[in-house]
């Protein structure tokens, strides 16, 4: 269907676009995310190419376990294939179970929900605040008051369906982080493991503290659209070391120990990172600070842009330091952004809209949903636009 735009409208989804394709004047058609590679990459590439280890042992995987702890300042990572295996890992080693309940935000990507999936465990959809448009403390408190019992063992079961509630999964949506400190009070008081779904928030701080590193376990996702990529790529952080040995023997099919002989004790997964892609993690994580001021800079410019547009720029969140993976803004209702889509889209500005909301997905139809409101309103009327490092910018 092709919309009818109005005209004062119209001039200001031309102006819109237009600074849009001031800030990336050497490209046609301008992505959402676009990877850069200035640094090391390509010598880092040659080096592990010319010693033949290429796969699942080498030296920069164990660089890029030890340079991403040192840098989100967790005690220990652990890389793996990509962020969605890491998720799936870091609920294994939580100790997630078929059929337990596990809380996460309808608003997130899919493979959020997938890895729950994986595991055999029920999705339980929890609101996001309207600011970090991540999980929502206030409305997870009033749910699990009204729906969560504590029973003699120590855990938090759900009244009406008897289910554990095992583990809860936060996004840091966009890379704004939310109110982790206040999710992880309320986390421990249910005794229901906290597991920071970080993909989208390397380099994003909340209260001087990096995101991933506030629950039991992190993950993040080192996929070609994120703020730093190595191809295809995640990682688990945590500060607890038997769960760090446990996430690595098990992405490393459960092999025991032994020079020579091919034993394993226990199912195991093949999900840890090939050197050749932790070559370019490596590289890539050396250059993500100025990658970061970068981005900033131009979520800065936007924010000035959109006062007084009628469009909303959305802010990191107070208490903390957004990575401004994508850079997105609140349209005034549905009818108005998809008027944006449209024209931006026609004129070689790529935009998009929020996920579809999970709870609405054919797969996840049937899971419990508490009040969505929030991430209603944000499915409506958010809109992401191009958040690239610019190349000019040194
Ligand atoms: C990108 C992403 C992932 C997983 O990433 P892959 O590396 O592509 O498997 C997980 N969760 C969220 C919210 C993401 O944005």
């Amino acid at each position: 269907m092709i919309l009818e735009i109005p005209k004062p409208a119209l001039t200001m989804y031309k102006q819109t676009v237009d600074f849009i394709k001031s800030q990336f004047p050497s490209q046609d058609s301008i992505q959402l995310h676009e990877p850069v590679f200035n640094g090391n990459e390509k010598n880092y590439l040659i080096d592990c190419v010319d010693s033949t280890f290429v796969s699942s042992v080498g030296k920069y995987v164990d660089n890029f376990e030890k340079q991403l702890a040192a840098y989100t300042g967790a005690k220990y990572a652990v890389a793996c294939v990509n962020g969605t295996a890491a998720l799936h890992m870091a609920m294994i080693t939580a100790g997630v179970q078929r059929n337990d309940i596990v809380i996460t935000q309808p608003l997130s990507f899919i493979a959020t929900c997938n890895a729950i999936a994986y595991i055999g465990a029920s999705h339980l959809f929890v609101d996001v605040d309207k600011d970090t448009m991540g999980l929502s403390p206030e409305k997870l408190k009033t749910y699990l008051t009204e729906n969560a019992v504590k029973k003699s063992d120590g855990f938090a079961y759900h009244k009406s369906t008897g289910q554990k509630i095992a583990a809860c999964i936060p996004m840091h949506t966009f890379g704004h982080p939310c109110r982790i400190d206040e999710l992880a009070v309320i986390c421990n008081e249910y005794n229901i493991a906290l597991i920071e779904d970080a993909a989208e928030s390397i380099g994003s701080y909340y209260k001087n503290k990096h995101t991933g590193t506030f629950g039991l376990l992190g993950t993040f996702s080192f996929n070609g659209n994120k703020t730093i990529t190595c191809g295809g790529g995640g990682a688990i952080v945590t500060n607890n070391e038997a769960l760090a040995k446990r996430a690595k023997y098990l992405t490393t099919q459960a092999k025991v120990p032994h020079r020579w002989e091919f034993v394993h004790d226990e199912i195991g997964y093949n999900y840890r990172m090939p050197n050749i892609n932790a070559a370019l993690a490596c590289a890539q994580l050396e250059q993500l600070n100025p990658f970061l001021e970068n981005k900033r800079s131009l979520a800065k410019l936007y924010s000035e842009f959109f006062k007084g547009t009628g469009m909303q720029f959305m802010e990191e969140p107070s208490d903390s330091k957004s990575n401004y993976w994508l850079c997105s803004i609140l349209l005034p209702d549905k009818k108005t952004r998809d008027e944006f889509l449209q024209y931006s889209n026609d004129n070689g500005v790529m935009t998009r809209p929020v996920w579809r909301l999970m709870n609405k997905l054919v797969m996840f139809k049937d899971a419990i949903c508490g009040n969505l409101d929030n991430a209603q309103m944000l499915e409506d009327r958010l809109v992401n636009i191009p958040s690239s490092v610019r190349m000019q910018i040194k």
